[in-house]
């Protein structure tokens, strides 16, 4: 076995004669998370849930699976916070369940409920269905109904709760009706449920089906699709790389680089 290679840069902490400090753990933890994300495959297809980005360019980028500009990866942070998402689902569902609610979350097989169209290149996983009261009770609400959720911070909780899904997450709203119209779940609203996640109140919003919405979703990615197809780059949805949502694209510097 090869010698370790020691890391001479400056900030390394490396000293002459002092064997090389040992990550911590937080960093140990970090790389874990990175190498776990990497192992991960990369989306095949436009997803569901992704249609009502504001920018087509960078869903574009997304789609094709371009690489983000040097040092825009996703930070460890940033994956905590994604797993973090994925287990208040999972309460969620469990609390949704101890009040008795028929919720459906996965297939027979185990595998998340979902659907495919245009040649199986749009595709979306659901949170899931509920389909009624467990014990055939009166149910509170209209079924089936399409049931998304998500776990947000207070600010972002708050604005969703002030101003409703539909406007304070128009990304969101843009899945749930993508959802419904694909899942055929459109009779009765959809139950969004949000997770403060720093106070853990829940928020619970009915959101009827928009028939609109959902088609200008489906238009969208199949504008994505078609330009994709034909190697031509959607436009930007900006005139200056300092525009809000620029400064926060993971291929900022590659989008300005290139064409308008
Ligand atoms: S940098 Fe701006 S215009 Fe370019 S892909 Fe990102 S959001 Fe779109």
């Amino acid at each position: 076995m090869g010698a370790a290679l020691i890391d001479l840069n400056s900030g390394s902490g490396f000293v002459p004669g002092q064997a090389p400090a040992p990550p911590s753990l937080n960093d140990l933890i970090d790389a874990g998370l990175r190498r776990r994300a990497e192992r991960e495959q990369r989306r095949t297809y436009l997803g569901g849930s992704r249609l009502g980005v504001e920018c087509l360019r960078a869903l574009q980028f997304e789609f094709t699976g371009t690489p983000v500009d040097p040092g825009r990866e996703f930070s460890a942070q940033i994956l905590r916070v994604f797993e973090r998402g994925h287990r208040f689902e999972d309460m969620m569902a469990g609390w949704l369940r101890l009040a008795g609610l028929d919720l459906r979350t996965e297939r027979a097989d185990g595998r998340q409920f979902g659907f495919r169209t245009a040649g199986s290149r749009i595709a979306g996983h659901i949170d899931g269905v509920i389909v009624g009261m467990a014990d055939g009770s009166p149910c509170p609400i209209a079924t089936p109904a399409l049931w998304e959720c998500k776990a947000l911070n207070n600010k972002s909780w708050q604005d969703t709760r002030k101003k409703g899904v539909t406007i304070s997450k128009p990304v969101y709203a843009g899945q749930i009706a993508t959802y419904q119209a694909y899942m055929e779940l459109t009779d009765a609203p959809a139950i969004f449920t949000a997770i403060n996640s720093d106070t853990m109140e829940i928020l619970v919003e009915e959101v009827p089906f928009d028939p609109a919405l959902a088609q200008r979703m489906t238009d969208r990615g199949v504008q994505v699709l078609e330009a994709t197809d034909a190697n031509e780059l959607l436009p930007r949805i900006a005139l200056s790389r300092d525009h809000f949502g620029c400064r926060f694209c993971s291929w900022q510097d590659r989008c300005w680089r290139l064409p308008a």
